[in-house]
């Protein structure tokens, strides 16, 4: 099984700037959405693909046409309202973030929105909290768990890279963690972002190939833009992974997506036995 998930965020959605930080900054911006989005739409109807989409409610708010027609044709999950940190907010903040964005989402989409997924992954073990949070708020599939290190969140020896019940007292949901692969022993993420457009695709395709039954890949709009603009202010490694291979991504998205089909994640999640899936309690 191959899942394909979108951020649905603009190319200024980097977390931990301060020039990038909040909606007050954003609108400052110029708008990349449409453009990104309509070449993202047309990769999936040209490949056959399928994939969910993790809205920003922000993005939803603000350019409700767009995330209407995406709706139309693909499952809408939420990427927070704000997407700010998990682990820089209260339990409280962030259920109060989770029920805006659902509401917001499901007023403008007429889905039901009951998928998850954390801005930068932030869902760390000492944020487990979260989950019973999202349980209580109608989410019933997350994709948030990152099972190696990443700049902003991450779960380093999450006990699996493939779709688990993560259960706690009077909470269980539906997780579908990041693909790792291994080098000189060490586990990283390959299938999404910054890494798919760094690695060489024929190691794309190896380490996809290992995951003979399930992996998972994440894209964001801006990820296939060489035309965006450079954020002010950011780090030279941060630079690095946020504009290499910008030029090239669409062309191996295109021939990753021909290679390896991929559903959204609600026929993902309707395809697993649930009753024989590993139950992991954090
Ligand atoms: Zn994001």
């Amino acid at each position: 099984m191959r899942v394909l998930t979108i951020d649905l965020e603009e190319w200024f959605h980097l977390l931990d700037y301060d020039a990038t930080r909040t909606e007050a900054e954003w609108g400052k911006f110029e708008v990349r959405i449409y453009e990104n989005t309509e070449r993202l739409l047309r990769i999936l109807e040209d490949t056959g693909s399928r994939a969910t989409f993790f809205v920003i409610g922000w993005i939803a708010k603000t350019y409700p046409d767009l995330v209407r027609r995406i709706a139309e044709q693909y499952p809408i999950g939420t990427h927070t309202e704000n997407h700010q940190l998990i682990w820089q907010q209260t339990p409280e903040q962030f259920r109060a973030d989770v029920r805006n964005s659902i509401r917001r989402l499901e007023d403008i989409t007429g889905q039901r929105v009951d998928t998850f997924r954390a801005p930068g992954f932030s869902i760390r073990p000492t944020e487990a909290w979260a989950f019973e949070v999202l349980e209580e708020e109608g989410i019933v599939v997350d994709s948030s768990i990152f099972p190696a290190h990443a700049s902003h969140g991450g779960w380093p020896g999450f006990p699996s890279d493939r779709p688990v019940l993560v259960q706690g007292d009077g909470f269980s949901i539906k997780e579908f963690p990041m693909s790792l692969a291994h080098f000189a022993g060490r586990p990283f993420v390959f299938a999404g972002g910054g890494y798919f457009r760094l690695f060489p695709y024929p190691l794309l395709r190896r380490w996809t190939r290992e995951h003979d039954d399930y992996s998972i890949c994440y894209i964001h709009p801006r990820d296939l833009d060489p035309g965006q603009p450079m954020v002010p202010g950011l780090s030279l490694p941060r630079k690095f992974k946020s504009y290499y291979g910008l030029s090239g991504a669409e062309k191996k998205l295109r021939r990753y997506l021909a290679e390896f089909p991929s559903l959204d994640l609600r026929s993902a999640e309707q395809a697993i036995d649930w009753s024989q899936a590993t139950v992991i309690q954090p």
